[in-house]
């Protein structure tokens, strides 16, 4: 079965702001499996539902998985909020709807994560380093955030142009 395509830079669904899950139905058991998947495949430590197009709160994320690992335990989380943030750092953050760019991001350096699992049940996360940031990258994800919006307006304006030609360029070779 064909992944589900990750939607890029400037495609305006990654901006919108995506809505709450009332009712966890097969159609979300399904999206939730779809993104494992794709996350998996690119690979990737974390994925946002309106990153594959549908905007509902809904993320994925493994921050210990390696390519070497056959066991997979993904964390799969619906409606999400992040509460208790605590201490700074700074991480350098890439993104699979931000192609060929990295940045350093201020992010909290712990937080307490709150959602729930696919089968309702309340899950509380204490997070710190990687995993904190992860969480804090792909909940920003549901309301439309990109990590390019937490940089310097310069940094961002050179990449958003660097990206504008090289779009540009793949347009004219197609
Ligand atoms: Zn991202």
């Amino acid at each position: 079965m064909a992944l589900r395509p990750v939607l890029q830079l400037p495609d305006k669904r990654l901006l919108q702001r995506s809505d709450e899950i009332e009712e966890i139905t097969d159609a979300i058991r399904e999206l939730a499996a779809d993104m494992c998947d794709v996350m998996y495949d690119e690979p990737g430590i974390g994925l946002a539902a309106p990153q594959v197009g549908d905007p509902v709160r809904l993320i994925v994320v493994d921050t210990d998985w390696t390519e070497e690992d056959v066991e997979k335990s993904p964390l799969v989380l619906l409606n999400p909020e992040l509460s208790e943030h605590d201490g700074k750092l700074l991480w350098k953050e890439g993104c699979l709807s931000v192609p060929d760019f990295e940045a350093e991001v201020e992010r909290a350096e712990r937080v307490l994560l709150r959602a729930q699992d696919l089968d309702g049940k309340e899950l509380e996360i204490r997070a710190e380093g990687l995993q904190a940031v992860c969480f804090q990258h792909e909940l920003d994800h549901l309301d439309g955030i990109l990590f390019i919006d937490r940089i310097s307006r310069l940094k961002r304006s050179r990449y958003v142009a660097k990206r504008k030609k090289q779009l540009k360029r793949e347009a004219e070779e197609d």
